[in-house]
């Protein structure tokens, strides 16, 4: 039974093998990306897949300053810095109208993107978190969609990634974001081309390092699980490895 369980969270681990339009089929324009003067992060969720946004005991710690920090790395050395708008708190996010689907393909959330009308100048990505599960792999805990700047989040998964009380769904939501908008920005040689060689291409669009968010298991339950345990006890916050940021930042 444990080697059955094992070889499953091995097989649904495999995010750079699935079908369809996710991220590594179609190569981001990082001219786009990195000539953005403003770039705004617009996050919408459905009722019951609120984004984590505070901590209730540690007041002072918001989720989502995480997610700042990783971003605000990757354009560490552009000249002059673009203008970083990120929600932080839940009123700054939209509550969209349930949708309630137990399943979503890759079609379904485009055409939920499709119904939000942003306004704001600059570029703009757009975060879904909702409920159920991704059509191919219930154990998938969000994706990029190709040639896009619009990513879904599934946080049935993300909740059922473990414990809230020793943080790890909340860890887990951030670096899911981070990983999924580490694909935006065309990671890992996905359109911005690298320094040095460490894609892994056997797994699509992801970093050849263990320790790095870009790293393709930390697109699944498990492998993110452990990798963000890991985060919690040294206690780092940037969870890119030196190689993408090095992409980013001499881009
Ligand atoms: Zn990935
Ligand atoms: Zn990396």
């Amino acid at each position: 039974m444990k080697m059955f369980l094992l070889t499953l969270l091995l097989l649904i681990s495999a995010c750079g093998k699935d079908p369809g339009k996710k991220s590594s089929t179609q190569a981001q324009n990082p001219n786009t990306i990195f000539g953005a003067n403003q770039i705004t992060v617009k996050v919408y969720y459905e009722e019951g897949a609120e984004p984590y946004t505070q901590d209730s005991d540690l007041a002072l710690l918001k989720y989502w300053s995480i997610y700042q920090a990783n971003i605000e790395a990757l354009f560490k050395n552009r000249s002059p810095k673009p203008t970083l708008v990120i929600p932080t708190s839940l009123s700054q996010m939209t509550k969209i109208k349930t949708v309630g689907k137990a399943k979503w393909s890759i079609d379904d959330v485009l055409s939920l993107s499709k119904t939000v009308e942003t306004s704001e100048s600059g570029l703009v990505f757009k975060i879904f978190f909702v409920k159920g599960e991704y059509t191919e792999n219930s154990n998938v805990l969000g994706f990029h969609i190709s040639n896009t700047y619009t990513m879904a989040i599934f946080k049935d998964v993300i909740a059922r990634s473990g414990s809230e009380a020793e943080r790890i769904p909340q860890y887990v939501e951030q670096a899911t974001i981070i990983h999924e908008t580490g694909h935006a920005l065309g990671l890992v040689n996905n359109g911005l081309p690298m320094k040095a060689a460490h894609q892994d291409s056997e797994h699509g669009a992801h970093c050849n390092e263990p320790t790095c968010v870009m790293y393709w298991q930390n697109e699944g339950t498990s492998g993110l699980r452990n990798f963000v345990k890991n985060l919690i006890q040294t206690r780092s916050i940037v969870m890119f490895d030196s190689q993408c940021l090095n992409d980013a930042q001499n881009y």
